[in-house]
């Protein structure tokens, strides 16, 4: 069906910005990207899952992001005591997607991103967007912005689509409401050398720590390492944002013995870390995509899927944003649900659990159920099911403290 939709204002160039842009221009619809060009050196959101793959490929872009980044195998996860579980990507291929990811320097990946929506024929403007609100739920950029796209003749887009991440620029002109969940977090990272390669090669490492938890990303040349904890916990750890990082390494057992060459080559940035979805992702003639609409948790990193899988979804529903509405609602919850039995150590629970039944009765039947979990959770943690009703009822019933004992409580991420 042709849309009615055939200007589109898009405000911030990140990931979920550009992939829109393209995606529109390909389907000839006059498209303008906004972008203030803020962009730090070192920006999180480094480590994808499958389910991005996908999406590359529809952009034509897998095979630079290939020559920019490192091959994702799968992902680790340390334990208290020192125990590590290992998850390759092996099983995600029965559910359609590819058995690797990648892990990209950020500020490179955005810029493929850009030219890809560039060479695609998107427009671009440079500078901070205003916008202003002329009736309630009403939105228009402000005259001096539109002025900054003589191509659009003083007339507004068709549609406007807020793509500024947490700056949430539609919500807070319009004071729309979010629900939070219970995480208020702060991250420090920065990219070593000198740390022990992580193994296999190109696979991601999260860290239980006894406050908090960590992320080893191996990039091309260097790691990017970061500590996610509650503020109060990181404030008992130093002054500066340096001291914490530092501290939270040296304590650690696991992350102190891996980085025992350790060399930081980039200064440390800082992030809050907090969970919330906006009450509302659209009106008339607006609409949110990204971090925008909602940010779950970079625990299992589903962030930048949910920047591109919310401008498929977009384009998918031009004409109809509530049903957009509803899709992206529905995945944004079902990540913070599964992310959630990951922080309550049910996850792990059911894991250790599932082994040592199968240690004790070994069977061909036992093999098959583990088979099987492995295998959901793993088609649900990248992006494939995991709004799957199936997927999450089975996770909530079998993870949970009723079928395996009270372990998890001590599995859990404080
Ligand atoms: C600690 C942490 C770790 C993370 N790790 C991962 C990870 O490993 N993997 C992963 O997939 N995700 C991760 N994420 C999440 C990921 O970084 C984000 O989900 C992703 O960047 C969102 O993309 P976006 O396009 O929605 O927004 P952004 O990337 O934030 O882009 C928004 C753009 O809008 C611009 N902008 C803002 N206001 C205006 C304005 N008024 N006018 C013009 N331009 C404007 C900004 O400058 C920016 O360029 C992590 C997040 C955190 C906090």
């Amino acid at each position: 069906m042709k849309t009615q939709v055939k200007t589109v204002g898009i405000i911030g160039g990140g990931p979920s910005g550009l992939a829109l842009a393209s995606m529109l221009a390909m389907k000839g619809i006059d498209t303008t990207v906004f972008d203030d060009g803020k962009r730090p050196d070192l920006i999180v959101g480094e480590s994808l899952v499958p389910g991005v793959v996908p999406v590359l490929r529809k952009l034509g872009l897998e095979e630079k992001v290939k020559e920019i980044g490192l091959h994702k195998p799968g992902v680790s996860f340390t334990m208290p005591g020192k125990e590590r579980v290992n998850f390759n990507f092996r099983n995600v291929s029965r559910c359609g997607l590819p058995e690797y990811a990648y892990n990209v320097p950020r500020p490179a990946f955005d810029r493929l991103l850009d030219d890809r929506a560039t060479e695609l024929g998107a427009r671009r403007v440079r500078a901070r967007v205003k916008i202003e609100v002329p009736a309630p739920n009403r939105l228009q950029l402000a005259p001096e912005s539109l002025a900054l796209a003589p191509w659009l003749d003083g007339q507004q887009p068709d549609l406007l689509v807020d793509s500024t991440g947490r700056a949430r620029l539609f919500a807070r002109t319009m004071d729309i409401p979010a629900t939070a969940g219970p995480r208020k977090d702060v991250a420090h990272f920065a990219h070593f050398e000198g740390f022990d390669e992580n193994e296999p090669r190109g696979q991601v490492i999260i860290g239980w720590l006894a406050r908090g938890w960590n992320w080893r990303i191996p990039l091309p040349g260097r790691l990017s390492v970061g500590v996610v904890m509650n503020r109060d916990d990181a404030a008992k750890l130093g002054d500066t944002p340096e001291e914490r990082l530092e501290a939270a390494i040296a304590r650690d057992p696991v992350l102190a013995a891996a980085g025992t060459g350790r060399r930081r080559v980039t200064d440390v940035a800082t992030y809050t870390n907090y969970q919330l979805i906006s009450a509302r992702g659209f009106g008339p003639g607006w609409v949110m995509t990204g971090d925008a609409f909602g940010f779950v948790d970079p625990m299992l990193s589903p962030g930048l899927w949910l920047a591109l899988r919310s401008a498929e979804l977009l384009v998918d529903h031009l004409d109809d944003l509530p049903a957009y509405s509803r899709r992206m609602r529905k995945e944004l919850k079902s990540w913070m649900e599964m992310i959630s039995h990951y922080y309550s150590g049910r996850i792990f629970s059911m894991y250790h659990k599932g082994v040592s039944y199968g240690e004790k009765y070994p069977s061909d039947y036992c093999r098959a159920i583990q088979l099987h979990f492995d295998s959901l959770v793993a088609c649900m943690a990248c992006g494939a099911t995991t709004s799957s009703l199936y997927g999450r009822g089975m996770l909530k019933v079998m993870s949970s403290p009723a079928v395996w004992g009270r372990e998890a409580k001590e599995l859990a991420i404080k």
